[in-house]
């Protein structure tokens, strides 16, 4: 008899499943690791999943809408588009998945930069497929005619980017979608930090797939929403291969009351803006190099107390801050990012605690 790893296709007793960020359990961690929100989501979620469990839950006998029908509108007239423009997601990697299962494959490249998302490999590893893959230098500038001379059937492009930071602007974006024969997908997860997007270039260029969460900006990542806006014609490739009811009823309620209240989002944005710039400014005063951030969390490169960096130095204060009860985030594996840490953007107080641990850090103190 054969065992299952035989029966399997080849490749995927091969595969590496994604590894997530740490989710420690116990509620005495600051949890700067996985770019979540400090705050709470809107008033207005709790009040909308509450509504849909209210009495009995008898709400929950019946399947939710397929395509998310409501939400689908409300993006739509969020960005401005029409609502065959859109597709809703069971968090943003549902919707890359998507992607990556309808333009990528063995016989078709799918491209992405490195460093950026890490789910990109695993994806397009999981459908067999062929990576063609551009690398940053230091600079993090973006490698315009590299993307444009690219085989790839869908370029991924994080913006701004992770796990740097780094936003690209609106113009050079476009001089991609200029060149570049294939589909730009720009994962916008952290957009909403930025001070620019490429929502407005939608019905200018077909080619052009917009990806978006609301695990982030949005504070619902235990909800698991995401959305893509581009072209009817893809969103008609996206939902041929979308599971039939990938949004719970839950998940959908919770999802159109945030995106209702875009006041109190307003208000908690700006306090994370600032709280990042803040701490950007004191960390580079102190010396260390931090890339300028359009997003929730900063990518630092620390230095010791003689002044040096590098993966040893930022290893030992990633291991200090876990010591101390503070996770945050690093990626040894790419010579690029081994010397730096993750620190996702948390409360004033939450921040005051990181700094005063690497001040321990650098004081040699225990
Ligand atoms: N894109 C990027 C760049 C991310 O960092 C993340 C979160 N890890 C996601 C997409 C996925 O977000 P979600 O599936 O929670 O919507």
């Amino acid at each position: 008899m054969s065992t299952p790893n035989e029966l399997a296709r080849p490749h995927v007793p091969q595969l590496h499943a994604y590894t997530p960020g740490f989710q420690p359990t116990g509620n005495d961690w600051i949890k700067l690791n996985t770019n979540e929100s400090p705050y709470p989501p809107s008033p207005k979620v709790s009040e909308a999943i509450r509504a849909v469990v209210r009495e009995d839950g008898a709400a929950l006998r019946l399947y939710p809408s397929p395509t998310s029908a409501p939400l689908r509108s409300q993006v739509a007239e969020i960005h401005d588009v029409s609502s065959d423009q859109v597709i809703i997601g069971n968090g943003s990697d549902d919707i890359l998945n998507l992607l990556v299962r309808v333009f990528g494959g063995p016989d078709v490249s799918t491209g992405y930069t490195l460093p950026s998302y890490s789910l990109y490999p695993v994806l397009v590893a999981i459908q067999d497929g062929r990576v063609s893959t551009i690398e940053f230098d230091r600079s993090m500038a973006l490698p315009v005619e590299q993307i444009a001379r690219s085989d790839a059937r869908a370029f991924f492009l994080t913006s701004p980017n992770a796990p740097t930071g780094v936003g690209f602007s609106n113009r050079v974006i476009e001089e991609v979608l200029e060149k570049f024969s294939g589909l730009l997908v720009v994962d916008e997860a952290y957009a909403p930090f930025a001070d620019e997007n490429v929502t407005i270039l939608l019905n200018r260029y077909p080619n052009l797939v917009v990806v978006r969460t609301l695990s982030k900006a949005h504070a619902l990542a235990g909800m698991r929403v995401g959305y893509a806006l581009t072209s009817v014609e893809t969103i008609g490739l996206l939902d041929r291969v979308r599971d039939s009811y990938n949004v719970n009823q839950l998940s959908q309620a919770a999802a159109a009351a945030a995106l209702s209240d875009s006041i109190y989002y307003d208000g908690v944005i700006g306090r994370i803006k600032r709280t990042r710039d803040y701490w950007l400014a004191v960390w580079r005063d102190r010396g260390w190099f931090i890339y300028d951030s359009a997003a929730n969390f900063l990518f630092v490169e620390p230095c010791d107390s003689t002044g040096q960096s590098g993966p040893t130095v930022a290893a030992s204060l990633f291991e200090f801050l876990k010591s101390k009860k503070i996770l945050v985030r690093s990626f040894p594996s790419h010579a690029l990012t081994a010397p730096f840490l993750r620190i996702s953007v948390g409360t004033d107080d939450e921040m005051v605690a990181v700094d005063k641990a690497i001040q321990a850090w650098l004081n040699h103190d225990p």
